[in-house]
């Protein structure tokens, strides 16, 4: 290898969509980036492939993906090599900010313009804003890539300064004292085992196609309170999981995103929008501004950050978004912070796989997506988990949006495969409206020390197992075949699927569920569960019986509905336990 500090160049020879080819005389490197000048705007590609030149003994050919949209591109155009892999830079004031797929930032180009203009190239982090540094380490001390130089407090998180991760042995040759910094700053100056000084600032590139390492890898335990009753009833997600959510369109996983985006508890949140409608990103980027964070009362973005990749930017970018996120995820892990990562939709990015596979000509495997597709959304998930020797976690929740629902596809199966838990969305229980459309009995769960014990939940699924069995009879041989005690057990599971299962994602109260109304409602369930009921006939014939056994509950349904939406006191989620009794005992409950 020359030196590779010199200005490397090419010229561009063919332009396939996303993908070009350039003729080159120097050195390049494979997986390095490149700018390619369009008409004095830089756009960003990737070096894929490389191989001799059939016409010309001295060149070679690279074959390229470009991030950025082409219009204006032509034969000729100069391609500058940069020598370093695809990367992000991470420091303070990720929190609050808003990117496209390769960290352009969203807010600051819409300013001025309302529309993201091709290799821009703002900086990605704010250069003017100060931070106030305090060190950790002194002239003389040792330190390593990951190590703590210092923190800064960004909004409410303390973030951490670290060596870059790519630093071998290193001693502190000096460190400015307690000050007000910017992250174009220096703050630190480290000379190496061969004595070479590097300068160290607030801020850092790492590659993103490779994973930030683990200080000591552990098994998620912990469940996340994400809110939603029937994920932390059935199906928790652990600190440092991993779920695939595939549905149908229009079933609900955008809304479930948000929604975990608003109410999962964690220190830190990344949404990677990715290839939905552009709309839908506009509206979250609102949205989410004006949200409240409603553990700390502050703006929802103080723990958030987005890449917003939407469906009418370069899908190459898509690819590239999904890498950036779940690094600067690995980033805030590293630093022992809980984070989650949130993509909608993983089956975008596996599009964009496709459309490069398929352009490079590369033998398809099923559906024409890349024959190691599955690797690659297992990589992608390994990159997930939790950390001991850091303390901190990052879990990664990606949507998976297979045409036609079909969750037989490659993506979806794949998914299934690379993750430890499985929220399915259920088309028939979205066009009936039962939202959040997870289907109670098709779903699996990566931790089992959920919010209530183990036997509670069982009796919780067979309850409701138990009554869409007697839903099918009743619906194949008719309701009068069906003995009263079997309707019975059918109305106790409708009520439990309508009162915990279904919730209102749009409702203030009903939105989030928290440990200790779960534990309420937990009691109350069982209670019902186990309950003998004696609904008295008196001159009732069966089907008058049935009838009215419909009524009471569908009675109760509506209280417990109620009590949903309203219920915030201890001493009115206390009610719950006590109708619930009540309604078991035939006694009068409303309040
Ligand atoms: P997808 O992303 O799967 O295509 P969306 O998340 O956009 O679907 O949901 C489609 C619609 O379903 C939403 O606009 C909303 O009306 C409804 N919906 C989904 N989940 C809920 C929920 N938990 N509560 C209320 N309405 C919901
Ligand atoms: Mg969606």
């Amino acid at each position: 290898m020359k030196d590779i500090n010199k200005k490397r160049t090419g010229t561009l020879i063919s332009i396939q969509d996303s993908l070009v080819k350039a003729r080159f005389f120097d050195d390049v490197i494979m997986g390095e980036t490149a700018e390619i000048s369009v008409d004095g705007k830089f756009l960003q590609a990737e070096v894929l492939q490389i191989q001799p030149d059939p016409k010309n003994a001295d060149a070679g050919i690279v074959e390229m993906q470009v991030f950025e949209d082409l219009t204006g591109a032509k034969i000729g155009d100069e391609v500058v090599f940069k020598g370093t892999p695809l990367s992000v830079l991470l420091g303070p004031g990720l929190l609050t900010s808003v990117w496209d797929g390769l960290q352009n930032p969203l807010y600051k180009l819409s300013e001025e313009d309302s529309y993201l203009k091709p290799g821009m190239n703002a900086p990605a982090l704010n250069e003017e804003t100060l931070w106030d540094f305090t060190p950790s380490v002194k002239v003389g001390d040792s330190v390593s890539g990951g190590d703590v130089i210092g923190s800064v407090p960004e909004g409410k998180v303390d973030h951490k300064i670290l060596v870059p991760f790519s630093f071998g042995a290193c001693t502190v040759e000096s460190i400015i004292e307690k000050s007000s910094v910017n992250i174009t700053q220096q703050v630190a100056i480290v000379v190496d085992e061969l004595g070479n000084k590097h300068e160290l600032k607030l801020a850092f590139r790492q590659p993103v196609k490779a994973p930030i390492p683990f200080k000591e890898r552990a098994i998620p335990t912990k469940p996340i309170s994400t809110g939603t009753r029937v994920i932390d009833l059935l199906a928790p997600v652990g600190y440092g999981g991993t779920v695939g959510n595939p549905g149908p369109f229009g079933a609900g996983k955008t809304v479930l995103q948000h929604s975990l985006c608003k109410y999962a508890v964690a220190d830190i949140i990344i949404m990677a929008a990715c290839g939905e409608r552009a709309g839908e990103a506009v509206e979250v980027f609102k949205e989410f501004a004006e949200l409240e964070d409603p553990t700390t009362g502050e703006s929802l973005m103080n723990r958030m950050c987005i890449f917003g990749n939407t469906s009418s930017m370069p899908v190459a970018a898509r690819e590239a978004s999904v890498f950036i996120a779940l690094t600067v995820g690995e980033y805030y892990r590293y630093q022992g912070k809980k984070v989650v990562m949130l993509a909608d939709s993983t089956s975008r990015w596996a599009q964009a796989l496709r459309e490069r596979s398929g352009r490079q000509g590369d033998i398809p495997g099923p559906e024409a997506f890349p024959m190691d597709i599955p690797d690659q959304i297992k990589g992608m998930y390994q990159r997930a988990g939790d950390d001991l020797g850091t303390e901190g976690s990052l879990t990664f929740i990606g949507t998976v949006s297979p045409a036609g629902g079909n969750f037989q596809e490659p993506v979806t199966q794949a998914t299934m495969d690379a993750t430890g838990g499985f929220w399915g969305l259920s088309q028939d229980r979205a066009d009936a409206k039962k939202y959040p459309a997870i289907d109670p009995l098709v779903y699996t769960t990566s931790v089992y020390n959920g919010f209530v014990s183990w036997k509670d939940r069982q009796n919780m699924i067979s309850a409701l197992r138990t009554a869409n069995d007697i839903d099918q009879t009743i619906s194949t041989i008719g309701l009068k075949k069906v003995p009263v005690s079997n309707y019975i057990q059918f109305q106790k599971g409708q009520t439990i699927d309508f009162c915990v299962m279904q919730q209102d994602a749009f409702d203030k109260v009903d939105a989030c569920t928290r440990p200790e109304r779960l534990e309420v409602i937990n009691e109350a369930v069982q209670n019902l569960i186990s309950s003998n009921i004696d609904f008295e006939a008196g001159e009732m014939d069966d089907e008058q019986l049935k009838e009215s056994i419909k009524q009471k509950f569908d009675e109760l349904r509506q209280w417990w509905r109620d009590w949903n939406y309203s219920a915030t006191t201890e001493e009115q989620l206390a009610q719950l336990p006590g109708a619930v009794n009540k309604f078991i005992l035939q006694e009068e409950y409303a309040v």
